[in-house]
């Protein structure tokens, strides 16, 4: 291909495809007015706005602090294994469940320990009941998602980390509507329990044998609400609880869960030091600048090729390769010099590192983007695995019920339903 054809157009300029002309529609062109901050840059959350914290659980403590809490409260230190006990491989938090207790102390050893978290508001099935998407009200009324999916041999859960997201991305209804707060350490953890409880109870749909006893959620992805890596601590304790061996964790393996970000780089960066080998996850969604800019409002502090750097660190730190995720926008970043423009640039820093996985837009309320025709998403497929780059469209999940990529934002509807329970 000549090099004319991988220059950014600019603006509005037809770009040539394979097919014919298209005009390449832009947020701007589009009348989608990217939100400022007070010096005129792209507006950026990073600080969650002061609320009431959340009560500090089990789940937030280290083994250490939960003997030391339970010494606290009066009871000898093996308590605290007991409780965990219950709460990691039991997912309940029903003191009348904790027979092995002292009846006399359980209520408040159990208050001070396991307190709640959460209340399911409501929640929506769809696939004949392969995916459900649950509905939580924190303690101080922030309304979360997470969606918990059955696939052959695995059962996926898609976290929130935080309530709302300030990263402001124009074709996600989570970034559109601004960050509430952080969530903490329990509260993530929270959601695996509760969806572990849901599929013990025999809730999730699609496994035909009549016990669901033994089974369990296998596979996260940091993919609900939330930048993860703009709550850096927290989502970090809560991966080390999720792997940490029972009963003082979940006894997750390290690599079925996924880290995916927008690309702060410093923390992808402290991220690869950890030593946990997550599997890392960035959302590239434009090759160029100039796009990305706009698409990824944190662009304007790290750029394409420092966010393309410190992934290819993170594989060169942990040997785990990395996925791009890549949402296919009709006309807007689908052309074939955006696919040809990432293996490149994908290529120049090594083989072997790096999968990408395009994910054809889901809507979201009120947006004006839709996602490339098919011809087009397999082209642009076709394209990065003629260069070498090991390329797959991803399966999108839970759309019928707004529980797909993106779509995660509390309505009107779900408002309601929250304050109705208060
Ligand atoms: N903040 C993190 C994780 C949350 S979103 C991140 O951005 O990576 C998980 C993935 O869904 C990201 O790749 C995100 O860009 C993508 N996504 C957001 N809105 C989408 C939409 N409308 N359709 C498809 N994918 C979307």
């Amino acid at each position: 291909m000549p090099a004319s054809d991988k220059t950014p157009p600019a603006r509005s300029t037809p770009v040539r495809t394979t097919g014919p002309a298209r005009t390449q529609v832009r947020p701007a062109t589009e009348g989608w007015t990217q939100k400022k901050d007070a010096e005129g840059r792209p507006l950026l959350q990073f600080a969650s706005p002061k609320r009431g914290k959340p009560p500090v659980h089990l789940a937030d403590m280290t083994p250490e602090e939960r003997i030391a809490k339970v010494k606290e409260l009066g009871l000898p230190g093996f308590r605290a294994k007991q409780l965990s006990t219950h709460y990691f491989t039991h997912y309940t938090s029903d003191p009348a469940h904790m027979t092995d207790l002292p009846a006399e102390q359980r209520e408040e050893l159990v208050g001070g320990m396991l307190p709640p978290l959460m209340t399911e508001v409501r929640r929506l099935t769809t696939d004949r009941g392969d995916t459900i998407k649950f509905l939580w009200r924190l303690h101080d009324g922030a309304l979360v998602e997470s969606v918990l999916m059955r696939y052959p041999g695995r059962i996926t859960l898609c976290v929130s980390s935080q309530a709302g997201c300030g990263m402001n991305c124009p074709f996600c209804a989570t970034g559109q509507a601004g960050l509430t707060r952080n969530m903490s350490t329990a509260e993530i953890v929270e959601q695996i329990v509760r969806a572990n409880r849901a599929i013990a109870d025999g809730e999730l749909g699609g496994k035909r044998a009549s016990d669901h006893s033994m089974e369990r959620v296998s596979n996260i992805v940091f993919m609900g609400m939330g930048e993860p890596l703009a709550n850096y601590k927290r989502v970090m304790d809560a991966v080390r609880v999720m792997v940490a061996p029972q009963p003082n964790g979940l006894g997750m393996s390290a690599r079925g869960i996924t880290v995916s970000t927008v690309g702060l780089v410093p923390a992808i960066r402290k991220l690869a030091d950890e030593n946990i080998p997550v599997t890392f996850a960035l959302s590239l969604h434009a090759p160029d600048d100039q796009l990305r800019d706009e698409l990824i409002p944190v662009n304007s502090r790290w750029k394409v090729d420092e966010a393309l750097d410190a992934a290819r660190e993170y594989f060169e730190k942990t040997g785990r390769r990395v996925s791009i995720e890549y949402a296919l926008i009709k006309d807007m970043n689908d052309h074939a010099w955006r696919a040809d423009l990432l293996a490149e640039k994908l290529n120049a820093r090594g083989r072997g590192w790096v999968h990408v996985n395009p994910i054809p837009l889901n809507p979201t309320p009120g947006s004006i983007w839709t996602s490339s025709d098919v011809d087009v998403q397999n082209e642009f497929v076709r394209r990065l695995n003629d260069a070498g780059i090991p390329t797959t469209l991803r399966d999108t999940r839970g759309k019928e019920i707004d529980g797909a990529c993106g779509q995660l934002v509390a309505t009107t509807e779900d408002e309601a339903a929250a304050a109705a329970m208060a």
